[in-house]
C-alpha cells in the first residue's frame, strides 16, 4: 500500500500480459529513472547499480515492441516547466511555482491546499508527457490508430496508477498512459516470463525517444526537478549540488539576468506541509519549490523493492548522479531529440500544442474522491 495512504494499488500484470498477446496492438514501454538503480536489488545487485539497458533486454525477451526512457520526457517537463517559470517570474504572478511531477503532491494539494491550486506547474508528470506525445504525434508516424497503441509506464511509483486513471489525462475516454507497472510488479513479470536476469545480454532503448540527458535522469532523486530546471534557466554547464541529499529541505539561489531566483525542495509530506505553513504565513519567500512525497523522492517510491532504509534510497541516488556524470550533456535543452519534437509537432514551449497534450489543470477534491 502507498506510503502516503493517498491510494490502493491495482496490480497491472493481467492487462499488460493481454496487451502483449494482443496483435493488434503495439506495445511500447518507458523506464522511468528511479527503476534502473533498483531494479537489480531483486537480482542481486546492489542498490544503485544501473540496470536499464538489462530491463529492456527483459522486455524485448516479453513481447514489447519498443522501449523508450522516460528521462527523455523528463528533459521535455524541464523545457515546458522553464518556460513557465520564466512566463510566471515577468508576469510575477502564481509565484512559487511548485513542481507538479509527484501525483500524490499534486493530490495532497488538491485536498489539504486548494488556495495554492494555481501554483502548481500546469504541466503533465513525464511519463504522463510520453504517453500523449507517443499516442497523440509518435503513433502518426508509426502509421498506427491511436486506439492501437498500447503505452505501458514502468515506474517506482503507486500513485502513478491513479494519475494514469485521471479524466484529464487522455483524449475522448482513450487514456495517455494504458497500463503502470511498479518496479516490483516487473520483476514479477521477469520470473513469470522464466527470464534469467543474469543472462542477459544489453541491449539500448528504441530511437528517438530513447535520448536523454543527465537532467532528465536526475529527475528520480530528490532535488533533481528543481536540479535540471535550473541547469537549464542557467544555461551553463554548471550541476547544482546544493538541493541534493536526504536533508529535509534544501534551499539554492542562482541569478538570471540580475535576478535572484530562490529555489526549495523537500521531500515527504510533512517536511511538505510545514513548508507550506510557512509559505502561508510569509515567513519564507521563494520562486520555485520541488515537492516529492516519498522520502527521497522517486528512488524511494512505494513500488521499489523493500525495504528501502536511507541509506538504500542513498546509494540509489547516487547510482542516478554516477549515470549524470557520465553524460555528455547535462542540460535538458541540449537534448537534439526534444528539438526534433519541437520542429515537428510541438512549434515552441507553451504552444497551443504544447498546452493541449503536455500540460493539464487541477480542481479541489473532497475525501470521496479517487
Ligand atoms: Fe511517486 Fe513517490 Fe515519486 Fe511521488 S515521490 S512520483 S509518490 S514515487
Amino acid at each position: 500500500v502507498c506510503p502516503t495512504g493517498a491510494i490502493v494499488v491495482k496490480s497491472h500484470i493481467d492487462k499488460v500480459w493481454d496487451a502483449l498477446n494482443d496483435d493488434n496492438k503495439v506495445v511500447i514501454a518507458q523506464i522511468a529513472p528511479a527503476v534502473r538503480v533498483a531494479f537489480g536489488e531483486a537480482f542481486g545487485l546492489r542498490p544503485g547499480e544501473s540496470t536499464e539497458y538489462l530491463i529492456v533486454s527483459a522486455l524485448k525477451a516479453m513481447g514489447f515492441d519498443m522501449v523508450f526512457d522516460t528521462c527523455f520526457a523528463a528533459d521535455l517537463t524541464v523545457i515546458e516547466e522553464g518556460h513557465e517559470f520564466l512566463e510566471r517570474l515577468e508576469k510575477g504572478e502564481n509565484l512559487p511555482l511548485f513542481t507538479s511531477c509527484c501525483p500524490a503532491w499534486v493530490k495532497f494539494v488538491e485536498f489539504n491546499y486548494p488556495s495554492f491550486l494555481n501554483n502548481l506547474s500546469s504541466c503533465r508528470s513525464p511519463h504522463q508527457m510520453f504517453g500523449s506525445f507517443t499516442k497523440n504525434y509518435y503513433a502518426k508516424e508509426l502509421g498506427v490508430s491511436r486506439e492501437n497503441v498500447y503505452v505501458v509506464s514502468i515506474m517506482p511509483c503507486t500513485a502513478k496508477k491513479a494519475e494514469a486513471a485521471r479524466e484529464e489525462l487522455g483524449v475522448d475516454g482513450n487514456p495517455d498512459v494504458d497500463a503502470v507497472l511498479t518496479t516490483r510488479e516487473l520483476i514479477r513479470m521477469v520470473r513469470e516470463a522464466g527470464i534469467v536476469f543474469k543472462d542477459l545480454k544489453e541491449e539500448p532503448f528504441d530511437m528517438p525517444f530513447g535520448f536523454s540527458t543527465g537532467g532528465g535522469i536526475i529527475f528520480g532523486a530528490t532535488g533533481g526537478v528543481a536540479e535540471a530546471v535550473v541547469r537549464t534557466l542557467d544555461g551553463g554547464h554548471r550541476r547544482f549540488e546544493q538541493v541534493r541529499g536526504s536533508e529535509g529541505l534544501k534551499e539554492a539561489t542562482i541569478v538570471k539576468d540580475g535576478k535572484e531566483i530562490r529555489v526549495a525542495v523537500v521531500h515527504g509530506l510533512k517536511n511538505a506541509r510545514e513548508l507550506l505553513e510557512k509559505i502561508k504565513s510569509g515567513s519564507v519567500k521563494y520562486d520555485m519549490v520541488e515537492v516529492m512525497a516519498c522520502p527521497g523522492g522517486c528512488v524511494g517510491g512505494a513500488g521499489q523493492p523493500s525495504p528501502a532504509s536511507t541509506g538504500v534510497r542513498e546509494e540509489r541516488a547516487k547510482g542516478l548522479y554516477n549515470i549524470d556524470n557520465r553524460m555528455q550533456l547535462a542540460r535538458s535543452d541540449e537534448n537534439p531529440m526534444i528539438k526534433m519534437l519541437y520542429e515537428k509537432w510541438l512549434g515552441s514551449p507553451g504552444s497551443e500544442v504544447a498546452h493541449k497534450y503536455l500540460h493539464t489543470h487541477y480542481r479541489p477534491r473532497r475525501r470521496t474522491e479517487v
